[in-house]
């Protein structure tokens, strides 16, 4: 190695060193000021501001609250009833992501009483862009702990509990049970099912968003949250989905990204939601249950449905259901079975995949050659990521045909436009190799191609980059774009 190699990899040591002690700082941070909110919570005189009635004054709020929430208490839809209503509630936040962060933030804003937080997941730099609360100082700190730091800033007032776990069917009910409306933050289907039944069995209303590109939805859903079988509760997630969707077509934000602002309108609109929900007069009638869909590059930006009410034959909100509590705890009722797994499929066999590292093997022998033209076309390489992430960052002559375009051509059809011409040739036998970003659409793509007899029977080897090109930043060039 050379001196220089040598510094690089000494430093390199040197700030994985730092890091770790960062991570292991921050988890001493976080565990002190549990200790000082349970000192806190054990002897609420050390937050004596908040407490106005309690403290002997004829006011049920204190000036500082007065002066604080004025601005919405004036608004007629709240008042100082609301504000009280408010005051007294507990919600909880299930994911302090995309979702989480703004809806959090404006409920904390508003004065609600008591706001959990669960997540699993640390800050990554790639949450930044989009997830509010966090700040670029707490990547490699638990979500839940970045995100309540920022909302004691915004707001002391409220009772901030944080829950550092990935929900689970055994942990759910007696977690719901602490609150009174619950929010559901999350990006996964399974999480989806088991946060509604478990808020439908335990009686809490739910307020219920996704995003994902350049779109949201928002529902409102077990509202009135009456027990199951009783037809004037409002539906539940499965009343609207009684079917998780193919596993397949999941696609999540770090897939299939994720604009900022509209993740945001989502949360804000949870928000808005939940404040509707808690100051709600008990003797107004129910809204009728709506489905409001945010897109951002449509004219309007939004449209809302007219969802339909309880299913009569809703495993979970009918007089026929089969889902209960002990379903959820006791694992019968399996979540993850139900909406299928995604795992990364392996397609193809051994002989029709290569390493990154043995394709730049492959393609590096062009670079030596006197006629780069001709030895360039002893192969073909294919990147089937979309047009968006191909201008982001490309192998050198590799050619781009999205995933969408291969898969919608169909076995039977004459060759597909998008063949490159150097593969038409009746007496081209050169390999085609098949890059996606981590080797999970390249192998789609390679099937496909074989379908359509771009194989020629066996005579041209068509394969994939095992990996894809994570792989390749990872064995062969790590200045290449992580994105
Ligand atoms: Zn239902």
């Amino acid at each position: 190695m050379d001196p220089f190699n040598d510094k690089c990899a000494a430093l390199q040591a040197r700030i994985a060193a730092t890091e770790a002690k960062l991570a292991e700082l921050k988890q001493e941070l976080a565990r002190a000021r549990d200790v000082v909110a349970d000192a806190r919570n054990q002897n609420p005189t050390v937050l004596d501001e908040s407490n106005g009635s309690q403290n002997g004054s004829k006011w049920p709020l204190s000036q500082k609250e007065y002066k604080r929430y004025g601005r919405q208490m004036i608004v007629s839809q709240v008042g100082l009833s609301g504000q009280l209503k408010l005051k007294a509630a507990r919600v909880l936040l299930v994911g302090a992501g995309g979702l989480g962060c703004p809806a959090a933030q404006y409920l904390a804003g508003a004065g609600v009483g008591t706001l959990g937080l669960i997540d699993g997941d640390t800050v990554e730099v790639s949450n930044l862009h989009r997830q509010v609360l966090h700040r670029t100082r707490n990547v490699g700190m638990y979500k839940v702990d970045s995100a309540i730091e920022s909302l004691k800033e915004l707001n002391p007032h409220p009772n901030y509990v944080a829950h550092r776990t990935h929900l689970t069917p055994g942990e759910a009910p007696e977690i719901f049970a602490q609150y009174d409306l619950i929010l559901d933050c999350t990006d996964n289907p399974a999480t989806r099912y088991l946060i509604s039944d478990t808020a439908v069995l335990l009686g809490k209303p739910l307020v219920s968003a996704s995003a994902l590109r350049t779109e949201g939805q928002l529902m409102v859903l077990n509202n009135p949250p009456r027990p199951p079988g009783d037809k004037s509760g409002g539906p539940c997630y499965r009343c609207v989905f009684p079917k998780p969707p193919p596993a397949d077509s999941v696609v999540s934000c770090a897939d299939g990204g994720i604009l900022g602002p509209v993740v945001g309108t989502m949360g804000v609109l949870q928000a808005l939601e939940a404040i509707k929900v808690i100051t709600a007069i008990e003797s107004s009638a129910p809204e009728s249950p709506l489905l409001h869909m945010f897109s951002a590059y449509s004219n309007p930006l939004c449209r809302t449905i007219r969802i339909r009410s309880r299913r009569t034959n809703c495993a979970v909100c009918s007089a026929e259901a089969t889902v209960s509590l002990d379903t959820i705890t006791s694992g019968s009722m399996d979540y993850v079975f139900f909406c299928g797994s995604a795992n990364p499929p392996a397609l193809l066999r051994k002989d029709e995949r290569v390493s990154a590292r043995q394709y730049r093997e492959l393609s590096s022998q062009s670079d030596d050659s006197f006629d780069k033209s001709s030895l360039q076309r002893r192969h073909t390489i294919i990147d089937v990521r979309d047009k968006t992430q191909f201008e982001i960052c490309h192998l050198e002559n590799s050619i781009n045909i999205p995933i969408s375009d291969i898969l919608a051509s169909a076995s039977t059809e004459a060759t597909p436009s998008w063949v490159p011409t150097e593969l038409v040739a009746t007496d081209s036998k050169e390999p085609v190799y098949v890059v996606c970003r981590l080797g999970n659409d390249s192998q789609l793509a390679v099937q496909r191609m074989k379908e359509l007899g771009l194989g020629r029977g066996g005579q041209r080897f068509i394969g994939d980059i095992q990996g894809g090109l994570r792989a390749w930043r990872e064995q062969v060039d790590p200045e290449w774009p992580e994105y």
